[in-house]
């Protein structure tokens, strides 16, 4: 049992120079597996970018040339509790033993081990056993190896050791390629002109550019209706809205921290320190323009200000970006990587 999902093969995965390096080298290592100097390879990417499918495709890949090899995907998070649990069985020598007689251990999502030291240190083993045997590691995670809060400076190493290959958000030729690719498949036709509107519409991430193309799919089937150009927009802008609502206070503060590279814990922290000051009060800005908490509750996510604190913070931050045009530059910059989310 390898637990790979058959449907993510390497000839579903469309290729663009958004994803050329990743899918080259997990080509090459479907081709030889262990064999290549990417071994790690870490694929690393935001959400809905195609590690998990670049991943199984891998797998795939070798298990169909390779049928001999045992190859074995799973989830980070299954492996955390597979681990817990052989824990309290007195069975964890089991589970280390297991997952060092794999030829290919693909683990999914590994910034899930953050903080997790007795995960690391047994993963740390394992890595270690298969890497001196000339077995094959995947791992994905969505940040690259350097941004990994949480995690041991021996695993970091170690994950560095082979390729790290980043997937980025699709550019327009490649998501309208996408959407060919998976029309076609599905035995569906759209007008050229919906096409390209639901690729522009849509600039995020390959999931939600399916899910888009989904629910435009499931309602001309309802509704029996052809999916004129004029529907589609209203569907599609209707489905932008809804994907925009999506984001949390949680997520724009640890976006906002990301970029000015503070501790999210010293952000909502009482603290008066100018930088920080500031960025908490971008943080209340893009939570009042993109979410749809009270200004009480941004407050509060935000060092237990109230919403008057919220407010003045939503005038300086307009005010700034009208007079500073450094401070506009970094508010646009954010709120582009808060819409790719
Ligand atoms: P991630 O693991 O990075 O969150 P997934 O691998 O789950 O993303 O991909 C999300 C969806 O988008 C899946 O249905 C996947 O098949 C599809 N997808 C992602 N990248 C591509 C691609 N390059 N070509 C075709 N489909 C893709
Ligand atoms: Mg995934």
């Amino acid at each position: 049992e390898s637990n790979l999902n058959p449907v993510y093969t390497f000839d579903n995965f469309v290729e663009g120079d958004c994803n050329r390096l990743a899918r080259s080298a997990g080509y090459a290592v479907a081709n030889k597996p262990g064999g290549t100097a990417f071994n790690p390879l870490l694929i690393y990417g935001g959400v809905g970018l195609g590690k998990t499918h670049l991943a199984n495709a891998i797998g795939i890949g070798i298990k169909e040339q390779f049928p001999n090899k045992t190859v074995l995907y799973v989830s980070s998070e299954k492996f955390v509790h597979q681990f817990i649990d052989s824990i309290k069985n007195n069975t964890s020598n089991d589970f280390v033993h297991f997952y060092q007689m794999m030829d290919v251990l693909i683990i999914d999502d590994v910034q899930f081990f953050s903080n997790k030291e007795k995960t690391q240190d047994v993963f740390f083993h394992i890595f270690n056993h298969l890497h001196q045997n000339g077995k094959q590691i995947i791992l994905t995670s969505d940040k690259a190896p350097v941004d990994i809060q949480g995690m041991e400076q021996r695993l970091l190493s170690r994950l560095k050791w082979g390729l790290s290959a980043d997937l980025q958000a699709p550019e327009l030729e490649t998501r309208i390629a996408i959407l060919e690719k998976k029309m076609y498949s599905n035995g569906i036709e759209l007008s050229k002109e919906v096409v390209e509107y639901l690729a522009y519409s849509i600039n995020t991430n390959v999931r939600e550019i399916e899910g888009a193309l989904n629910s435009l799919i499931a309602q001309a089937s309802l509704n029996k209706k052809a999916i004129t150009l004029d529907l589609a927009k209203q569907m599609i802008d209707k489905f932008v809205k809804n994907i925009t609502r999506e984001v949390s206070i949680e997520y724009i503060q640890k976006v906002v921290c990301d970029y000015f590279d503070i501790e999210i814990e010293i952000l909502k922290s009482k603290t008066r320190k100018r930088e920080i000051v500031q960025a908490r009060q971008i943080a209340m800005y893009f939570s009042k323009k993109m979410t749809k908490s009270s200004l009480a509750n941004i407050g509060a996510h935000c060092g237990g200000k109230d919403h008057a604190t919220v407010l003045h913070a939503c005038r300086t931050v307009n005010n700034l970006s009208e007079t500073d045009k450094q401070f506009k530059a970094y508010l646009s910059d954010l709120e582009k990587k808060l819409s790719m989310q």
